[in-house]
């Protein structure tokens, strides 16, 4: 059975959002673990996560993604900055805990002019300071489109970043679709290139999930900007292809579309008729 979702709110609790993923036909989701803008988190409601986390045994649930604040910066040159990254992540870390085995995932960050090298050198020292032995949580780098200084914008970036990760095995990527078409890789005519590409430099082993969107421009445009499934300009044949790719198939699909509700259980439905 095909793993798809989408981006839900948390605003309503942690049960809520299980609630909302079963309404529309999901099972898997992803959420901000807190608001991007603001830092303070709401204290942890136990009850609540372990309600989520019973709706999810018994409705069968994939590994859902809780997505770091994308006002992080793991490698800005202001340490105070990059400081209170390694804080909000390190929480962050301790509360997924409560519902192991899921993943984390996070935009690596901008290097601003400090160069790409500099940058992937301290995203990968933040990792290392607060990565732990036995968490139950995989974290995720997600592929960026490369807009501004933003690292993570080629398969290589991302590796030269797990590289220097010592527990290497707690750590993993999520493709977004619409930031790898729109950073250049050509994933609508030459699809099994590009995983054969990521297989080479990264290994498909380390991919864990997959941001599925459709695009505003056009490949290589380095603008990230989603789009509705089958409406931008990777479309629905090519978004096709990549749900019913062998290598990807048991993977979870998150939909990041500029959707309601409602949107999201359309392209749900739609998305699992033709799996
Ligand atoms: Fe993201
Ligand atoms: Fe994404
Ligand atoms: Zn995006």
């Amino acid at each position: 059975m095909l793993k798809i979702g989408c981006h839900l709110s948390s605003s309503k609790g942690w049960e809520a959002m299980g609630k909302d993923a079963l309404k529309i036909g999901a099972n898997t989701f992803q959420f901000f673990t807190r608001n991007p803008r603001g830092s303070k988190a709401k204290a942890l409601n136990l009850e609540d996560v372990e309600k989520l986390r019973k709706l999810m045994e018994e409705h069968h649930f994939s590994q859902i993604v809780a997505h770091a604040p994308y006002t992080l910066n793991a490698c800005s040159s202001d340490e105070k900055i990059r400081e209170f990254a390694r804080q909000t992540m390190k929480d962050d870390l301790e509360r997924m805990e409560y519902l192991p085995g899921n993943y984390y995932n996070f935009h690596p960050g901008s290097h601003v002019k400090q160069g790409a090298e500099k940058g992937i050198c301290q995203i990968a020292d933040l990792l290392n300071e607060i990565l732990w032995e036995d968490q139950k949580t995989t974290v995720l780098l997600e592929t960026m489109a490369g807009k501004g200084t933003e690292v993570g914008r080629s398969f290589e970036e991302l590796n030269e970043i797990l590289k220097k990760v010592d527990l290497k095995e707690k750590m993993g990527v999520c493709m977004d679709i619409c930031h790898v078409h729109d950073g250049g890789y050509d994933i609508v005519n030459h699809l099994d290139d590009v995983l054969r590409e990521f297989d080479c430099v990264i290994g498909l082993d380390c991919l864990k999930a997959i941001h599925l969107n459709d695009s505003k421009n056009l490949m290589g445009s380095r603008k990230d900007r989603h789009e509705k499934i089958g409406e931008g300009s990777i479309g629905l044949e090519a978004i096709e292809r990549i749900v019913k790719h062998p290598l990807l198939k048991g993977l979870p699909f998150i939909l990041e579309t500029p959707n309601e509700l409602d949107g999201y259980e359309r392209e749900i439905r739609m998305l699992r008729a033709i799996e």
